[in-house]
């Protein structure tokens, strides 16, 4: 029988609805990733050997001529830090109407030089060094007043609009706000501020979610039907939410609280690299060659630590269309569970 059910984020409070499609279970899912590229492409710009022919480099890890991660201005940028007059972004006001220049930063980070090599399949060093060159980026606008608001993301796959196929994410800085983080902030200092489930105040939700999320992996076997965890380590989680917006989609996180990811340690981000490269394994596994959205979430740069942010990736494969319903309303249908997804990557077996 198809089940339906309503399900809200603790945080956000965002309500979005289990609806399951049989005709869709998660081993017969589409998947888009069809693509065979080779390990190098001499006419991808991205590629060692065509450095000049991407911008000049912001910042490489490389030996001499041999590189390993690099960072370029975006060639195409959806903001600039040009559009700044005296050293100002300018707000122009017409009657209601406010706009300003395109005032900001839009970088790409190109993870590797390997052409085809996504996470899953890479060394664990290099998934690292990507991790790290996040960490490098981040912490170079820390002390940028106007570009607090900073997102880092990663396009893979055609459906997910990424126009290069080798492998880069991106990362863009500005003055204007961003809705979904700041909705996180304000649920995640809400959920601070009021009492938890247990009564108690000043707890971080994200830490709750983690501990509630242990607790149903210890209670009843992380190979059973209602368990959501796919990875653990010292350092870092990675579960599949309670109200995911998508199918398979998965959070990773440090198990420790943690606000901001620039303050990650060399041994933090070794554990994060082991949790990343097995969770795009077993997702590899489940949804061969897919395409996804990677965002990571982190705390406004200037906001200092905070105790009710955590910053966490969201990894969010690209199955299904967005539709008139989720446009108008804002929530999400999500046709596969995602204990039932989150089984499939523990076990291989359907449901
Ligand atoms: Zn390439
Ligand atoms: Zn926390
Ligand atoms: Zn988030």
């Amino acid at each position: 029988m198809a089940y339906q059910e309503l399900r809200q984020n603790p945080i956000t409070g965002n309500w979005v609805i289990i609806a399951e499609d049989r005709s869709k279970r998660p081993g017969v899912l589409q998947i888009n990733g069809k693509v065979q590229l080779p390990a190098y492409d001499k006419d991808c710009v991205f590629c060692p050997g065509n450095e000049d022919k991407t911008p000049p480099e912001i910042l490489a890890y490389r030996n001499g001529d041999v590189w390993w991660a690099r960072t370029i201005p975006n060639k195409f940028p959806a903001l600039s830090l040009e559009a700044r007059i005296d050293g100002q972004p300018q707000i122009i006001r017409e009657g209601m109407f406010v706009r300003m220049p395109g005032y900001g930063v839009h970088e790409v980070i190109i993870e590797t030089p390997s052409h085809n090599q996504d996470i899953y399949d890479r060394e664990l060093g290099q998934v690292r060094e990507m991790l790290w060159m996040y960490r490098d980026r981040l912490t170079t606008y820390k002390n940028e007043e106007e570009l607090e608001n900073i997102l880092i993301f990663k396009n893979k796959g055609d459906t997910a609009a990424a126009s290069l196929y080798h492998p880069h994410s991106q990362l863009t800085a500005s003055p204007v706000h961003m809705q979904r983080l700041d909705l996180e902030i304000e649920g995640s200092q809400r959920y601070f501020l009021s009492e938890n489930f247990m009564g108690k105040k000043e707890q971080c939700g994200y830490c709750d979610m983690i501990n509630q999320e242990i607790e149903i992996k210890d209670k009843f076997g992380v190979t059973s039907s209602v368990n959501r965890l796919i990875a653990e380590n010292p350092y870092s989680i990675a579960f599949l939410p309670f109200a995911s917006a998508f199918p398979f989609e998965t959070w990773i996180m440090p198990k420790n609280h943690r606000s901001d990811y620039t303050l990650i340690s060399p041994e933090e981000a070794t554990q994060l690299a082991i949790i990343t490269k097995e969770v795009f394994e077993k997702l590899h596994r489940a949804l061969p060659n897919f395409d996804y959205n990677m965002i990571l979430h982190t705390t406004p740069l200037n906001a200092g630590i905070q105790e009710y942010y955590h910053w966490h990736f969201e990894i969010i494969p690209k199955l299904t269309k967005i539709g008139g319903f989720e446009l108008g309303s804002g929530i999400f249908i999500n046709i596969v569970a995602p204990e039932k997804a989150a089984k499939f990557m523990n076990t291989g077996l359907d449901y």
